[in-house]
């Protein structure tokens, strides 16, 4: 089990510094990357901040609108439409970065590695440019797609998420 060092004091220090939403800096996303310790310490402010915040955040429900019938059926309009904000649990049902990193190495590297395979060579001599231009097209929309979709679901490593208590003002 990984302990919390002096790498985690300097790049945890920094992590709490930064402002709700700023962009995270490279080396301290970096450490959080590699660092389970730390992940798991943001992990859990967010969901404290999740947490906090809930009593603050008032739920429209059809009760305290039923004065406005022109709300009221707006909503409805909207819920019928399908539309509505989800609420994602900040923690629960995370795939491990591990995993990222492997499926995405796995993912560039047989991009990478299928020119050179038998039915690559093949597939280059039978049709040309033909198969190689629309190849790399698909690996380079595949890869940009994936790499999105681990940002988005690991935004918490690359945004800071939770406010931090200012005193003083
Ligand atoms: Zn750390």
């Amino acid at each position: 089990m990984k302990e919390f060092n002096v790498n985690c004091s300097k790049a945890f220090d920094h992590y709490i510094a930064l402002d709700k939403h700023e962009r995270v800096p490279l080396p301290v996303m970096v450490h959080l990357v590699f660092c389970p310790v730390c992940r798991a310490a943001v992990r859990q402010m967010a969901a404290a901040e999740t947490l906090l915040s809930r009593p603050l955040s008032v739920q429209l429900t059809k009760s305290n609108l039923s004065d406005d019938p022109v709300l009221s059926a707006a909503l409805d309009t909207i819920a019928a439409a399908g539309l509505s904000y989800p609420v994602r649990d900040p923690v629960a049902k995370r795939v491990s970065l591990l995993r990222w990193f492997l499926v995405g190495i796995l993912l560039a590297g047989g991009f990478a590695l299928f020119p050179f395979t038998s039915s690559g060579i093949w597939m280059q001599i039978e049709f040309g440019n033909a198969f190689v231009v629309p190849f790399y097209i698909l690996c380079g929309c595949a890869v940009t797609a994936y790499g999105g979709l681990f940002v988005g679901t690991n935004i918490d490593l690359f945004v800071k998420r939770f406010k931090t208590l200012k005193t003083g003002f």
